[in-house]
């Protein structure tokens, strides 16, 4: 049997977290999977369960000094139908699962289970979001590229839950997201690719590129951005030989049941080489 909590508020849900150190579930679709025993195929687990998808202090979303705050535990159907929630947030967001996953399944969740397929994170990197994190002795706010670590692991400590997202508003005259996955819905990437970007029809302002999939975690290069801003159409052209190189010594992918490195390399690069030539600036 499964000793299980329901906090009534994040107070109470912080108080039980420190003293029990219990595993978190928001939505429970990424736990679900993993823990076998709550399916009831194996009838013991040996640690608490404290349930916070229902937390009202963790369901808002809201703009702040241009800045989006989104509750670790609105869930990512919540994020789709809201209002507030631009185009480039919620593209990747809508390749997600299904309907009926994403009516349960939290944005907290998918960024705490730091898995480098996670759909929402190249774009959490592109945007440069930050993560609040709250535990009985206080709150701290860190980068998503410093929240998570490696596959699987995050900064978060064991008497720690994340919060809220912040992500900036930037002028975002296009965005561009593929996820490639063995079928359409309900299917993890193999590979993925987020990228958003401001040009005018003289030169690039800025573009952010990141990809998921290919290296333990969201591979983003500064430098490779650095090189793409303020150039025109023929300076982009003459650069995109050197970003993909770039990115090439970035990637580090595995093999794994969904896809194989050497498949990964190519199409992530291949993905990177079409945005660059063909929709970037287009
Ligand atoms: C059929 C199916 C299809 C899927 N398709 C996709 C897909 O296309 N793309 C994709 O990226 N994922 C996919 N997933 C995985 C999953 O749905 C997402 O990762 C989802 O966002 C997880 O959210 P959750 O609230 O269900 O997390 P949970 O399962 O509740 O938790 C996941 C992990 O995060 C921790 N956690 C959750 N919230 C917090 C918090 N606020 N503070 C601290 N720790 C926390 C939990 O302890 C756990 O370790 C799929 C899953 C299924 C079952």
């Amino acid at each position: 049997m499964v000793n299980t909590f329901r906090p009534s508020d994040l107070a109470q849900a912080l108080r039980i977290i420190a003293d029990t150190k219990p595993t978190v579930l928001a939505g429970g679709t990424d736990l679900m999977v993993r823990h076998k025993t709550w399916s009831g195929v194996v009838p013991h687990f040996d640690r608490p369960v404290v349930l916070i998808g229902h937390l009202p202090e963790l369901q808002g979303i809201e703009i702040r000094d241009e800045r989006l705050f989104i509750g670790s535990a609105v869930t990512l159907a919540a994020i789709l139908e809201h209002p507030l929630v631009p185009e480039h947030i919620k593209s990747p967001i809508a390749q997600m699962a299904s309907p009926p996953i994403r009516n349960l399944a939290t944005l907290g969740g998918n960024i705490c289970n730091a898995s480098p397929a996670g759909d929402s994170l190249p774009m959490l990197y592109a945007l440069d979001a930050c993560l609040h994190l709250e535990s009985v002795r206080g709150r701290q706010t860190v980068s998503i590229s410093e929240f998570i670590s490696a596959p699987g692991r995050t900064c978060l400590e064991p008497d720690q839950l994340l919060t809220a997202i912040e992500i900036p508003l930037i002028k975002c005259r296009t965005h561009y997201y593929r996820k490639v996955g063995q079928r359409q819905a309900n299917s993890i990437s193999k590979v993925s690719f987020y990228a958003a970007a401001d040009y005018d029809k003289q030169r690039i302002h800025w573009v952010r590129i990141a990809l998921g999939a290919v290296a333990p975690t969201v591979v983003r290069s500064p430098a490779a951005e650095g090189l793409l801003a303020g150039l025109d159409a023929s300076g982009l052209k003459a650069v995109i030989p050197a970003v993909i190189n770039i990115y090439q010594g970035l990637l580090s992918p595995v093999d794994d049941v969904r896809s194989t490195q050497q498949y990964r390399r190519e199409v992530s690069l291949r993905l990177l080489e079409n945005y660059l030539t063909r929709e970037l600036m287009k």
